[in-house]
């Protein structure tokens, strides 16, 4: 018999969990309900980094866990006929610091590429020493938010398994007159996950999420290859722009660009790499990290319209949604989700668990 699945949100999180469910289940139906799709939503508009970033109070052995798991993944897409479509680059990083900066050896180090300290010699090398004197550098994967999440819908829609409906929803129990309105019957459902971003502030009533406001101006600059960090400055080569950064404006819900952050980014970036000074500004661009302190992974049991049913929570991934998102979809599928399952399908896959 088939089962039934109500996902919340079409962000990273929210597709790559449905992903994760056609990935692992043949016997599935999967309704994609979202207020917002693709170039609307927080994921397009980020750096699409793998780095995790911005994610206070969740233990790095969870952080290493999920980000390890959608590292694969990207590199299994990067080493694919799929890699161009999905937008998925391997480039080298670079964390750049001044004398008087620390940052320890990430918890992350073993899951990018070759992770090596720099020392004065390195830097003097990339004619970089009159501004920073130590750092690090690693090879890491860069995944366009603007390909993927398209390759995505394009992938759950071929499967003819997975509907999508545009709706905002003001409560959870909105949920069966949402259904019923587009042809389908909460009664039939199994499951819903809730993906929803910074949107769980007002569905849940849920006051421990915040948001962590960041202003990005893409440009284009086809000869800047290397991924770089220093100070509160980065760019992020995607595949069509270079990404140049940022801000994190924690508690600052204003979502309409700053010119005074336009013209700090600019200034940080052009004083070490002149050479941007040249590169056409095609966009400017704030959103909304989702911050929650810590991101929120759990299920419970919730009854709906008199109808008990399993909700699994995933969202408040703040600066690193692109990074453990496949992750944590995996733990959704793994974990959360293979009871639902377990009865009737020939291809649960409890086993990738161990
Ligand atoms: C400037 C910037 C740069 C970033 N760079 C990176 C990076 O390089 N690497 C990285 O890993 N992360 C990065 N991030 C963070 C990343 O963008 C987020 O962690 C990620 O987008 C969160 O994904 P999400 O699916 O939870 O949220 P979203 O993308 O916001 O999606 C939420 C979805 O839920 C829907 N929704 C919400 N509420 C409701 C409701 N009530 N009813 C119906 N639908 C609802 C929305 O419509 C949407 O479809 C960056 C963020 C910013 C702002």
């Amino acid at each position: 018999m088939s089962k039934n699945v109500v996902v919340i949100g079409a962000g990273i999180i929210g597709l790559s969990t449905a992903l994760r469910i056609v990935e692992e289940y043949d016997n599935v139906s999967i309704v994609i309900i979202a207020d917002t799709f693709l170039n609307q939503t927080t994921s397009y508009g980020s750096g699409g980094l793998w780095e995790p970033y911005q994610i206070a109070g969740t233990p790095d052995e969870k952080i290493n866990q999920w980000g390890k798991k959608a590292f694969e993944h990207f590199l299994s897409i990067y080493h694919s006929a799929d890699c161009a479509k999905a937008g998925v680059q391997l480039l080298q990083a670079y964390q750049l610091l001044k004398a008087n900066e620390n940052v320890p050896v990430p918890s992350w180090s073993d899951i990018v590429f070759n992770f090596q300290e720099l020392d004065n010699n390195d830097l003097k090398k990339m004619n970089l020493s009159d501004k920073f004197c130590k750092g690090y550098t690693f090879g890491t994967l860069i995944i366009e938010q603007k390909s993927y999440l398209q390759y995505v819908t394009d992938i759950l829609l071929a499967t003819n398994k997975v509907k999508f409906i545009q709706k905002k929803l003001e409560r959870l129990d909105d949920i069966p007159s949402v259904l019923a309105s587009n042809h389908a019957n909460f009664n039939s459902i199994d499951a819903i996950v809730n993906c929803t971003g910074l949107g769980a502030y007002s569905l849940l009533n849920d006051n421990s999420m915040y948001p962590i406001r960041g202003q990005v101006i893409r440009v284009k600059a086809p000869w800047m290859n290397s991924v770089y960090f220093f100070g509160t400055s980065y760019i992020i080569p995607n595949v069509d722009s270079v990404v140049l950064g940022g801000t994190a404006q924690k508690g600052d819900w204003n979502t309409t660009t700053s010119l005074e952050d336009t013209q700090k980014i600019l200034n940080d970036i052009y004083d070490v790499f002149p050479s941007l000074t040249q590169a056409k500004i095609e966009t400017i661009w704030a959103g909304l990290r989702p911050g929650r302190t810590p991101l929120r992974l759990d299920s419970e049991h919730v009854t709906i319209n008199n109808k008990p049913i399993k909700v699994v929570h995933c969202y408040g991934h703040g600066g690193s949604g692109i990074t453990l998102g496949y992750g944590c979809a995996n733990e959704i599928v793994v974990d959360h989700l293979a009871a639902i399952f377990k009865s009737n399908n020939s291809r649960n896959k409890i086993l990738s668990k161990l």
